[in-house]
């Protein structure tokens, strides 16, 4: 371990009071996706605490700082904002939750910021390191994806995906991300290296239109649209049969809006849902047989059904920990439990992450010090060192070692990787699928 690195981990350990103060607050306070004004408000004003001077309102809520030389490598350092909805977990908010820990990765960044700009380790960074608060990470749903639009001009239902279309990333070269354990949850890591693959997923919103009429005394004289999207929904299950196994093929719809009154034949419903698969051939191809499921429940009772597709996220790639991410983490101490992520487990929920990747190299590790299935109610902080201030250390020294030494760390990961696309064909991607 060398002098800047033990600093580092002197700066964390010295502020861990603050920053545990820091993940009670935000974790108390969770906020819609795109709506995360206050967790954006203490990110802010941290940051300029820190004598950074945020570029804040990145897609609304989003904001980014950057410390280090100025020039490349620049390396995203990357904390989501977004709570879910989940009304019936303990600390929920308004409805929302932190039951997918997002918190805690606010802490981590912010974290590793405070150990960077000490004028120390900062002037030791060969390359940039860019602190980035993401919004929605978290599918938004189809309302608020209409209603962000509508008022914000914002795109994409992912807070990545967005920054990436805006071209608020454009002079990033790779990017560290972190989540709280996402496999084996239970299996009693405190930092698991690397990142499972995931699945990618298009947003499906199906609009059942029929005709309205007395529910009672004229039925014949309507076509029920409710009929028709449960007839689809049937045939969704039937056609499950088809999904094989490898991949990962998840369907899941709900329905928005099921009728109109209750003496009154449905005249429109509409069901959303995501489509997910590890391949984004399999998503195509499992569209279309959702589609036909739902197009022949219209056909038999006489409604019709429009289809809107929308843009969701790609599907992630495996990527295992490499030397340097693995060094790092034995700084950190013997007590701690260091895995790296069980090769070839697909995990079948979906990030925005798998966006980055195909457009940057990522570096991801994910951390425990939680109990509880992600996004339920049981979601419950076990280990506050664990879950806060181990991932803010293995952040900050993560960069520090990418960027130390003529950020040779750095520019050996980012050589090493092929983009499947630019951010260019990213962006026109995105023009393509959410116009
Ligand atoms: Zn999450």
């Amino acid at each position: 371990m060398d002098q800047i690195e033990k600093r580092i981990i002197e700066i964390i350990d010295t502020h861990a009071d603050e920053l545990q103060a820091m993940a009670e607050d935000i974790f108390h306070h969770a906020e819609q996706g795109y709506h995360e004004y206050r967790t954006a408000d203490i990110a802010a004003k941290y940051l300029k605490k820190l004598g950074l001077e945020p570029k804040t309102g990145l897609a609304i809520t989003g904001l980014r700082a950057s410390v280090g030389n100025g020039q490349g490598p620049n390396v995203a350092l990357i904390g989501e904002l977004d709570g879910l909805a989940c009304p019936d977990h303990p600390a929920a908010n308004k409805g929302y939750a932190h039951s997918c820990g997002h918190y805690a990765q606010m802490v981590c960044m912010l974290g590793a910021a405070l150990a960077l700009t000490d004028p120390e380790v900062a002037a030791a960074l060969d390359g940039t390191a860019t602190f980035y608060a993401v919004p929605a990470e978290e599918f938004q749903a189809a309302s608020v994806r209409e209603e962000v639009r509508r008022e914000h001009d914002v795109h994409c239902g992912g807070g990545k995906c967005e920054l990436l279309r805006r071209g608020d990333m454009d002079d990033i070269d790779m990017a560290v991300t972190t989540h709280s354990l996402m496999v084996d949850r239970e299996g009693g890591a405190d930092l698991m290296l690397g990142n499972s693959s995931c699945t990618g997923f298009i947003g499906k919103t199906v609009i059942m239109h029929g005709k309205a009429a007395h529910a009672a005394a004229a039925p014949h004289e309507g076509a029920n649209a409710l009929n028709a999207a449960c007839l689809g929904m049937s045939a969704l299950g039937m056609i499950r049969e088809t999904f094989r196994e490898k991949d990962c093929i998840r369907v899941h719809p709900y329905i928005r809006e099921g009728g109109q009154a209750i003496n009154v034949v449905p005249s429109e419903v509409i069901v959303d849902m995501m489509v997910r698969a590890n391949t984004q051939k399999v998503i195509e191809e499992v569209s279309e047989k959702v589609d036909r499921c739902f197009q022949g429940g219209a056909l038999a009772i006489g409604c019709t059904c429009e289809i809107q597709n929308a843009q969701g996220y790609m599907p992630c790639p495996e990527i295992l920990p490499n030397t340097l991410m693995e060094e790092t983490a034995a700084l950190l101490g013997e007590g701690l439990n260091v895995k790296s992520i069980p090769a070839g487990v697909c995990n079948t929920a979906s990030t925005d992450v798998g966006d980055l990747c195909s457009v940057m190299p990522v570096m991801n590790f994910t951390f425990g010090g939680s109990t509880g299935a992600l996004h339920s109610v049981d979601y419950a902080v076990t280990d506050p060192v664990v879950a806060h201030i181990v991932p803010a250390k293995m952040m900050a020294l993560l960069a520090y070692r990418l960027l130390k030494d003529g950020a040779k760390g750095a520019k050996e990961y980012i050589a090493g990787y092929k983009p499947a696309m630019t951010k260019k064909e990213y962006k026109a991607y995105c023009e393509r699928m959410s116009g």
